[in-house]
């Protein structure tokens, strides 16, 4: 266990009882940090360990599909530590209030949870830290190297976070020990909130309905394996073709933390596959994926345009009042009805599946720049969108990626052009030479809505 994944946010008087877990970030029993270290310390001590889970009756656009996902994930999760002697106590309720209520309940030692760098999970903590007078640590399971020691500061791009993550990656990029059941059993159970109550909660979220997504980690590990075996050797020509997707699609196990990213990398070193899709791959996994939490962890307008560089900001407005070739109304975006069938396929993919290929999510954020009356707009747009439909929404990834596509973050100026300024643009007729566009609209939209409404 490497003790720099580990950061101690708020000190207090020594206590002794249980050891506690606030898990929120990561929904796993294995491969994780938080969970290992609240295990060494509860040892240490000679106490009982468990882990706690506070189901908070709304989170940003999170619906019924996100909340169905997350529940059958964490139940999975729920079983697997029982089986090794750690209780899993799951409260209903605001984390603010429910947590400081069971830590005190428990007459706990130290408290233990998972890094999170959204502004309503770092609004959770600073709550909870206020309520409680003891030790409380944070550990980052999300990233293979930890955020805070990745890079002190906002990075520009990758190039410059890079170099830096290459090379912590020999410390950091390692086998975890494997979580053992845990000896000190907890005498005094509080009471958990059971599953029934759960499901009922979830079925009365608004839609949209669950997805094909089987949750869960063991589901995670399946979706791993068939990726290595049917897909990883063409990831690095093809994860760029819709119509032929070679993608792995864990993205929304990696955001429910049903799956480390830990592990999918150590899985893919290890798999007998090309080099180039390999190294294509773990760019992705690695690099892409802890820039984008390096950026929402120190930029805090991370989901609106005050986030953009000057450049950005200054060729956007210089282009403010370009008249736009379309306008759409949040409710054509959203049903899907515009003039463009591709953009309408990719709508629908993600209406209806849950996961929009990684390609499309860029042409889809490009255009609802160009076609709504201001960048404020179409990022707002897109986050609700994002945030409401995907399985991975809600996400560091997302807003970065929303970011990266309407403000110009971590790229650099292109040619200039009406509406995006010196934003990179991104076209049909330009998606038409990468691929076929036809198939993809048929696939997603079938035969009732391939062209204009
Ligand atoms: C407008 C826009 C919105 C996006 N919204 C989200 C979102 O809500 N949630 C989300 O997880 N990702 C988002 N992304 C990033 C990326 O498109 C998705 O992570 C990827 O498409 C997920 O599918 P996959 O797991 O099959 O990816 P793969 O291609 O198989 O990649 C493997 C993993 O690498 C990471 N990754 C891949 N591409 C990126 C990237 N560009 N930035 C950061 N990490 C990356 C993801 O964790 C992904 O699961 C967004 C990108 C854009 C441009």
């Amino acid at each position: 266990m490497i003790p720099s994944r580990t950061r101690q946010i708020k000190s207090g008087p020594q206590h002794s009882g249980p050891v506690v877990y606030w898990m929120h970030r990561e929904h796993r029993a294995q491969d994780n940090f938080a969970l290992l270290f609240a295990q060494q310390q509860a040892l240490l001590r000679k106490q009982p360990l468990c882990v706690t889970y506070a189901l908070a009756p709304a989170f940003l656009e999170a619906r019924h599909r996100q909340f169905s996902f997350l529940s059958a994930g964490l139940r999975e999760t729920a079983v697997e530590l029982e089986g090794l002697g750690i209780p899993f106590l799951l409260r209903m309720g605001l984390p603010a209030e429910e947590i400081p209520a069971l830590v005190r309940e428990l007459g706990a030692s130290i408290l233990v949870t998972d890094f999170d760098v959204l502004r309503l999970k770092r609004q959770w903590m600073v709550e909870v830290c206020r309520s409680l007078n003891m030790d409380v640590f944070e550990a980052d399971s999300r990233n293979i190297v930890p955020c805070w020691l990745a890079s002190p500061k906002k990075e520009y791009a990758a190039r410059t976070i890079r170099p830096k993550l290459h090379g912590l990656l020999p410390e950091y990029l390692v086998e975890p020990p494997v979580l053992a059941p845990h000896p000190i059993p907890l005498t005094e159970r509080p009471a958990s909130a059971n599953w029934d109550t759960v499901y009922r909660f979830v079925a009365s979220r608004p839609g949209p309905k669950p997805t094909r997504f089987a949750p869960g980690s063991k589901a995670a590990s399946i979706a791993l394996a068939a990726f290595l075996r049917t897909r990883l050797n063409r990831y690095g020509k093809g994860r760029n073709v819709p119509t032929d997707p070679v993608i792995s699609r864990l993205s929304p196990y990696l955001h429910f933390g049903q799956i480390s990213a830990l592990r999918i990398a150590l899985t893919v070193l290890d798999a007998n596959a090309d080099r180039d899709s390999k190294d294509s791959y773990l760019e992705e996994l690695i690099i892409r994926r802890e820039l984008s939490d390096n950026f929402c962890h120190y930029e805090p307008d991370y989901d609106n345009t005050d986030s953009f560089a000057d450049w950005a900001a200054a060729t956007l407005s210089k282009h403010a009042k370009d008249p736009r070739p379309h306008l759409y109304s949040d409710e054509q975006l959203e049903q899907g009805l515009t003039h463009d069938p591709l953009w309408n396929a990719a709508q629908m993919e993600m209406v209806n599946t849950g996961h929009m290929h990684g390609y499309m999510r860029m042409y889809w954020a490009k255009k609802i720049l160009e076609w709504t009356e201001s960048p404020e707009r179409a990022m707002r747009t897109c986050i609700e969108l994002n945030d409401r439909y995907q399985l991975d929404g809600r996400d560091s990834n997302g807003y970065t990626g929303i970011a990266w596509s309407i403000g110009g973050v971590h790229d650099r100026a292109w040619q200039e052009r009406p509406v995006f300024g010196k934003i990179r643009s991104m076209t049909y007729n330009g998606a038409k030479s990468k691929f076929k566009i036809q198939e993809y609209i048929d696939a997603q939209l079938g035969n009732s809505r391939k062209s204009l409404p």
